[in-house]
């Protein structure tokens, strides 16, 4: 059976106790708040790294294509001087080419008697500066993109492959949700970074630095003026930054509470509709979306008075600047040229700085998901594949349990199995019966080596199952759980999944043996029918037999069946079990099954209570001893009777 979550588990837990009687009401408002729960105690763990050291961690993807980052570098440094020479440039063109006041300029008159250029002259110089300029800005944006867009590709599959290679007990500790959100919205955080904001930054800080050198060589009186400026924009801009990014992210954990709600009712429709809690459903995302639109009038608030302010201040600075700039003019110290070139440096200085705030924002959100997705690559599969492991090409199917405990990583004080031991041996059918929670289904999850065992070990032809490799250990099993989940995409595929290679008629005979082919048939493009997300738009007895076939395709030696036919309908089943015996002639098979019909004929049953076994032999002996399975199957038989 899917477990849930243990973090929204006891989320759910500590929610009960709170708010019971809701709880009765509406089953699907315990889900919600608990998810609600685990957003708000992931806030902290989400957003921005303190620092960006964190980045530090994408280095090595980026230097993977040296060449490509040194032609950015490149590009970056001329693209950057080029605009920096871009305001002496229009210096030159305003002191020299109007003609009139070139005269009295004494660095004009030095270029006019070195070959005495034309109005026309300056311009075309001009011209062809700004399609250098052009070019050299739009090959540093394409080295930058295209290199961000390839490392960013490459530490989505790296993650991916690794989330791929992580046992189970990390998706228990770490939610699918937190982990599907790494690997888009964190990698697409790196990616604004990778492709904008490091060229961006690095680019500003250039620009910066060259503005405010050449301001000083332009006149380093109006430059001081300039200066003398900055702290009173800077320290509220900066105090008023962080109160306007405290806003916004408020508003974006209403949000992330909003979509988790209404997640959770959208998935759950029928049920919400069933209960007719719609309006309280309406109500609830109401309440959450009113907050986010609170904390994001707030932070408008707060940035429309900043806009006004800063614009003031620096366009205020900048004209203050001219003014004296003016008078300068008119007492002969400063040409007409120097005030074109100035205001264009300090205009330059002024958007690269607001830049920079911005892109600093995004630094830090990119290094904190940096940090999230290392911590991913970081982590170790509790499963280890052995250093050398035992080479094993085709399993008998001898399985030996010896005294094995075992407790889940997410419940240590519950013992799930306690000092179990059993045999089957190769070709044997063994049932494992016993109540809800016996430990039945753990038996499985040992074997496939999904966890290892807390005590005692499990073999598999006489060979610890931690000597042979997860892959090779697993290839020997085909199992069908109660709800195996089938994958978008077609009937074709679905059964395929269980052995990639198998032809079209194989496919087709497993289909037959699972008697899946008459309802695959009356699809309305047969096997080819793209079955929807989840393979939804099947029943869920349509959905066991696909998944039936799929196990019958893979021709395993081993043969793992969890309440595999539990969703039948009794003539069908009665027809699988048949395919059943059939694969389980020469096939180690596990059952496990609730209703005791379908166990009846198994060579041997094993039955479990709170992780013990508590009884041994077959359907006759069982019964004759009276023990647990005999009360099980007097209150079955009876009831059928
Ligand atoms: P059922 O017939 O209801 O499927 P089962 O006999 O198969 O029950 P198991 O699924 O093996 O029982 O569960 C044995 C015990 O381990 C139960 O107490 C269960 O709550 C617990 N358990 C099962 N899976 C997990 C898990 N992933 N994390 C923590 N505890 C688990």
């Amino acid at each position: 059976m899917p477990r849930q979550n243990p973090i929204v588990r006891r989320a759910r837990l500590r929610y009960d106790a709170r708010d019971m009687a809701d709880n009765v009401a509406n089953p699907d408002r315990s889900a919600g708040a608990a998810l609600a729960e685990t957003i708000a105690q992931d806030k902290d763990k989400r957003g921005k790294a303190r620092s960006l050291r964190p980045l530090a961690y994408l280095w090595p993807y980026v230097w993977r294509y040296k060449g490509w980052l040194l032609a950015f570098i490149v590009f970056l440094i001329l693209s950057a001087a080029a605009s920096l020479t871009l305001p002496l440039i229009f210096k030159i063109i305003v002191d020299c080419g109007f003609g009139e006041n070139a005269a009295n300029i004494e660095y004009c008159q030095r270029i006019a008697s070195s070959g005495a250029p034309q109005l026309s002259t300056y311009f075309k110089f001009a011209m062809i500066f700004v399609v250098l300029f052009a070019a050299l800005g739009s090959l540093r944006f394409f080295f930058i993109t295209a290199l961000g867009q390839r490392v960013i590709a490459d530490i989505r599959r790296t993650v991916y492959a690794k989330l791929l290679t992580l046992s189970p007990a990390y998706f228990e500790r770490v939610r699918t949700g937190e982990v599907l959100s790494r690997l888009t919205t964190d990698t697409t955080l790196i990616e604004t970074v990778l492709t904008g904001s490091i060229s961006f930054a690095i680019r500003s800080v250039a620009i910066i630095i060259g503005s405010f050198i050449l301001m000083f060589v332009v006149s380093w009186k109006l430059a001081l003026i300039v200066m003398a400026v900055l702290p009173v924009i800077l320290v509220p801009t900066i105090i008023q930054g962080k109160r306007i990014r405290s806003l916004s992210r408020d508003g974006q954990d209403n949000l992330a509470y909003a979509s988790a709600r209404s997640g959770e009712a959208l998935t759950a429709i029928q049920t919400v509709q069933a209960y007719t809690r719609e309006d309280h459903e309406d109500a609830a995302f109401a309440d959450n979306i009113e907050a986010t639109y609170k904390s994001q009038f707030g932070r408008i608030m707060n940035q429309t008075f900043l806009t006004f302010f800063v614009f003031t201040m620096a366009l205020g600075g900048i004209i203050g600047a001219l003014w004296f700039g003016a008078e300068s003019v008119k007492a002969g110290t400063m040409t007409g040229g120097d005030i074109v070139a100035f205001t264009g440096l300090a205009f330059y200085a002024g958007s690269s700085g607001g830049a920079l705030t911005e892109t600093w924002t995004n630094l830090l959100r990119a290094a904190g998901a940096s940090e999230r997705l290392v911590d991913i690559l970081e982590t170790q599969s509790e499963i280890q594949p052995p250093a050398s492991p035992i080479s094993m090409d085709r399993a008998h199917g001898d399985v030996v349990f010896e005294n094995v405990s075992f407790t889940y990583p997410s419940r240590p004080e519950n013992k799930a199995l306690d000092g179990v031991s059993f045999t089957v041996r190769p070709g044997e059918t063994v049932a494992l019966v016993g109540p809800s929670g016996a430990g039945k289904s753990t038996v499985f999850q040992l074997l496939l080596r999904f966890y290892d065992v807390s005590e005692g070990q499990v073999m598999l032809d006489g060979t610890p199952l931690t000597a042979l490799a997860p892959e090779t250990l697993r290839r020997q099993f085909a199992i069908v759980q109660q709800n195996t989940p089938l994958f978008s995409g077609s009937a074709m595929d679905n059964i395929r999944y269980g052995r990639t290679g198998a032809s079209d008629a194989e496919v087709i005979a497993a289909a037959k043996s699972a008697f899946a082919h008459d309802f695959i048939m009356a699809l309305p493009e047969g096997y080819e029918t793209d079955l929807g997300e989840r393979a939804g738009t099947l029943s869920g007895g349509q959905r066991q037999r696909l998944a039936i076939a799929r196990a019958i395709l893979r021709d395993a030696p081993i043969l793992l069946l969890d309440e595999a036919t539990s969703a039948l309908d009794a003539e069908s089943e009665q027809a699988v079990q048949k395919a059943f015996a059939a694969m389980s002639q020469d096939r180690t098979t596990l059952v496990i099954a609730h209703r005791l019909a379908t166990v009846k004929k198994a060579d041997r049953i094993v039955v479990f209570d709170e992780g013990k076994i508590v009884g041994q032999g077959t359907h006759e002996s069982l019964i004759k001893d009276g023990n647990l399975y005999a009360r099980l199957a007097a209150l079955q038989f009876d009831q059928s009777a």
